[in-house]
Parts: structure tokens; C-alpha cells; sequence
């Protein structure tokens, strides 16, 4: 270090980014007594993590599934380079933008035909957020009375307060259920059961002024990669439509490829009035949500009035980088390349899953897409000691994955390569092998 041109030694190095992380950060989903340190990384590449003492992990979930083309792929930062040095920023109330209407009209080409309007905010809550008061909206602007919404249990669709409302009660949420909307939970359908589901939801149809139902399509992300009757999802939702309740399919993990297709709601053939966007939306590099409605949604808030438009805003909203990430990504996404990984992926994790099935350790597998779940035949705590000793045992092994309770699920990147693939797959059979001989 040079001071007044005469060089001066510090009498100690710097401490580590984990040491001063500790000093004035508060980390989500973190009980910081229990974990006072942290992990830094310093720098990522595909599907590669690398912390700051130069140790690597496979990102064998995608950052919490946003990073699905890979981590700094270079067509994203190429784009968004671009967009820094044109637009930065700009309020998207009385103004717009050529990224905002670029992505919009990309979006519309593969979102179900019946989506016709696209609201833009900055994450995963929020786009259900809006969602939610859309559905609430929709009834007020018509005049009707509804004000309860409908959720399917075990559902999880956010942190804020409408979208912790219809999450399913969580121990984490005790301070808050007071103030919770109010909010009626339904059984999933899971094929057995779908008549008594659908003969459930008459009752609470003719007993309860029902304004919207909230869904994630096909797969609970959070309640560990559940799994559900999709023909029992559609009768609800035609039966929820023939009654004006407003479905609003929360796609903020499934979207974007996950299963298979483009959007979970592409396997069913009742299409959602609202969709919510974020996670993989703009490609794991800038936060960004989206909340697409129909026609017939948009039309109950186009008025003379002003009170009946939808007065909801964030500063950030359609920021022209997010945009430009989001517009790479969707590129990238109908791309022949991508388009064959996922059928890679798809495959090497259904044999893996079949291998999977015949374990004796394992009690269910799950595997939609490029996301594959397998439970433990164990009882366990969804943020117990157990659950952390797994987290560890696999990051020793250079592996990044979160366990959900007793479920181990993976969601790679699309761009994860099969030598890669494989290496999760083995440190997933050592751990079964560990747990087998600790039960012995
Ligand atoms: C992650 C998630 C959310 C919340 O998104 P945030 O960006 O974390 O606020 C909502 N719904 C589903 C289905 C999610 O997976």
C-alpha cells in the first residue's frame, strides 16, 4: 500500500469476506446465533460456485432456481452490458421502454394464448402479491363482494403478507397470522381422492364468497418438490372459472422449462386468468417479476375512473436491465442447444430416479422435468440439525444442494454437463450409504 509515495506495510491482512460479513449483515432465512458464519463466494461460472478460499461446488439447484442457463453465461452479460451503457433506469409510470416492450412481446409468443396483459414487478412475492389483489380487484371493480381467497394446502408462494396468507401455515410465521387476508385452504388432488377434493369445493364455493385461487402448477417447490393429480387440478380450475373465481397459477419455480415444457400450466388444458413470473424470468442476474393476466382480468380495471386501475407500483419496476437479461434468457430458453439439455437432463435423471426407487433408504421419488426429489426414509426437521448435517456433507463433497427436510431434490442449470450431473448423483448415493451404515 502506497501513502504519500512511501510504501507501508499493514500489520495484519485483511480478515476473510465470511469475518466481516458478520459484523453488520442480517441473512434471510437465517438464524444467526445458531449460524454465525457464512460461506463466501467469490465468483461463479456455468454450473460452478466458487468461494473466496478457492474451494468449488455444482450448483446442483440453480441458485434457488434462477441461474437455469448457467451463472455469467456470456450472451446474458453481453446483453445487459449493452443495455448499462444505453438505459439504466427509468420510471415506468408514464414512460416505457424498448427492453420492457421487446420482452413483452418475446414473453406473449410462449405464454398461453389466453394471457394478454403483462404487469411488471421485482420478484417472486410480489408478482403473487399483485396476483392476489388482482383477484380481489377484479371482484371490487364488479361490484361483488368477495374477499376470501382459496389456496391449496401446502402451497408456498412468498414472504410479503398477501403471499404469506396463502402459503400454507408455516411454525416460521407466528408473529404474523393475525394479520393474515383471510384465506380457506383445499386437499390437493391426488387421484384417489379427487372427487371428495371436488365435492369439498362445491361446499366452500356455496359457503364462502371466494374471490381468486392461488396454485403452483404440477410441482410445490417449497413444500419439497411435491407432486399432484393434474387432472384433479383441472377440474377445480373449471370449476373455479364457472364460478368467476380468478386462478392464478404461481409459476415462479415452475416457469421457464423446469418441467419440461415452458410453463407448468402448458400440461393443463384450463389456462390460468393470472400468471406469476420471477426466479428464471430474467436469468438469475437481476431480480425481476411478472404477473400476466386475460383479457377478460384486464378489462375489469380499464375504466373512466381512476380509482378502479391497479394502483400498485415499484420503484424498480421494468427496469431496462432486468429486461435485457430476461429478453437474453427467453432467447436462450427456445434455443435448440438448451432445449436439448433439458432433454439430457431429463433422461440421465429418470434412470438415476428408477435406480433411485429401488434403494432401500429411500421412501418416495419424484421427478418432473429437470427436477428430481427424493425422500428419505427418515423422520426429520425441515431446518433441523439433521438437515444441516446433510447441507455439510455434501458441500464437503463439492456439492451445493439444499435439503428440504428429509428430501434431497436437485434443479440443476440447464448448461450442467454429465460428468457434472453424475457427480451429484454418486455424492447422493454416498450419503444414502453413510445414513445406511449410521442406522446399522
Ligand atoms: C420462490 C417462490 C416465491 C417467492 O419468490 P421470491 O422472489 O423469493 O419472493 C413465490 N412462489 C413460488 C412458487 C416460489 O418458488
Amino acid at each position: 500500500m502506497k501513502l504519500f509515495g512511501k510504501s507501508i506495510s499493514l500489520p495484519f491482512s485483511k480478515p476473510s469476506i465470511s469475518k466481516r460479513d458478520q459484523k453488520f449483515i442480517w441473512h434471510p432465512l437465517t438464524q444467526h446465533k445458531l449460524n454465525p458464519e457464512l460461506l463466501a463466494i467469490k465468483s461463479a461460472k456455468g454450473a460452478v460456485l466458487k468461494d473466496e478460499s478457492g474451494n468449488t461446488y455444482i450448483d446442483a439447484i440453480a441458485s434457488w432456481y434462477t441461474s437455469m442457463y448457467g451463472h455469467c453465461h456470456p450472451y446474458i452479460t453481453k446483453k445487459v452490458k449493452a443495455q448499462v451503457d444505453t438505459l439504466d433506469q427509468v420510471v415506468f409510470s408514464g414512460f416505457t421502454h424498448e427492453p420492457a416492450v421487446e420482452l413483452s412481446e418475446k414473453l406473449m409468443q410462449i405464454l398461453p394464448k389466453n394471457q394478454n396483459k403483462l404487469f411488471f414487478n421485482d420478484n417472486g412475492s410480489t408478482a403473487t402479491e399483485i396476483g392476489i389483489k388482482m383477484a380481489l380487484q377484479y371482484h371490487h371493480n364488479k361490484g361483488s363482494d368477495r374477499k376470501v381467497m382459496l389456496a391449496l394446502e401446502e402451497g408456498f408462494h412468498g414472504d410479503t403478507f398477501g403471499a404469506m396468507s396463502v402459503s400454507s401455515l408455516s411454525v416460521y410465521n407466528g408473529a404474523f397470522e393475525d394479520h393474515f387476508i383471510e384465506v380457506i385452504r383445499l386437499p390437493k388432488p391426488l387421484g384417489h381422492n379427487n372427487d371428495t377434493v371436488i365435492a369439498h369445493l362445491k361446499l366452500i364455493l356455496e359457503e364462502h364468497s371466494i374471490a381468486g385461487f392461488i396454485y403452483e402448477p404440477l410441482v410445490q417447490g417449497a413444500a419439497a418438490m411435491k407432486t399432484y393429480d393434474l387432472d384433479g387440478l383441472n377440474k377445480i380450475l373449471k370449476l373455479c372459472k364457472s364460478e368467476d373465481v380468478v386462478c392464478i397459477a404461481d409459476e415462479v419455480m415452475t416457469g421457464f422449462g423446469k418441467t419440461g415444457k415452458h410453463f407448468a400450466s402448458d400440461y393443463l388444458s384450463e389456462k390460468p386468468d393470472v400468471m406469476c413470473l420471477s426466479k428464471a424470468l430474467s436469468a438469475g442476474m437481476v431480480g425481476m417479476g411478472i404477473t400476466s393476466c386475460t383479457k377478460k382480468v384486464y378489462q375489469a380495471f380499464y375504466a373512466d375512473e381512476v380509482a378502479k386501475g391497479l394502483f400498485h407500483g415499484h420503484t424498480y419496476t421494468g427496469n431496462p436491465l432486468a429486461c435485457a437479461a430476461a429478453i437474453a434468457g427467453l432467447e436462450l430458453l427456445q434455443s435448440q442447444e438448451i432445449q436439448e439439455s433439458i432433454k439430457n437432463i431429463m433422461s440421465l435423471n429418470q434412470m438415476f430416479a428408477d435406480k433411485m426407487r429401488k434403494h432401500k433408504s429411500i421412501a418416495d421419488v419424484r421427478q418432473v422435468g429437470v427436477i428430481l426429489a427424493l425422500d428419505l426414509d427418515v423422520e426429520m426437521e425441515r431446518y433441523g440439525n439433521a438437515r444441516d448435517e446433510m447441507f455439510r456433507f455434501f458441500m464437503k463433497k463439492g456439492i451445493f444442494l439444499r435439503p428440504l427436510g428429509k428430501t434431497i431434490y436437485i434443479l440443476p442449470p440447464y448448461v450442467i454437463t454429465e460428468t457434472q450431473l453424475t457427480k451429484i448423483y454418486a455424492a447422493i448415493e454416498d450419503f444414502l450409504d453413510h445414513l445406511g451404515q449410521q442406522q446399522h
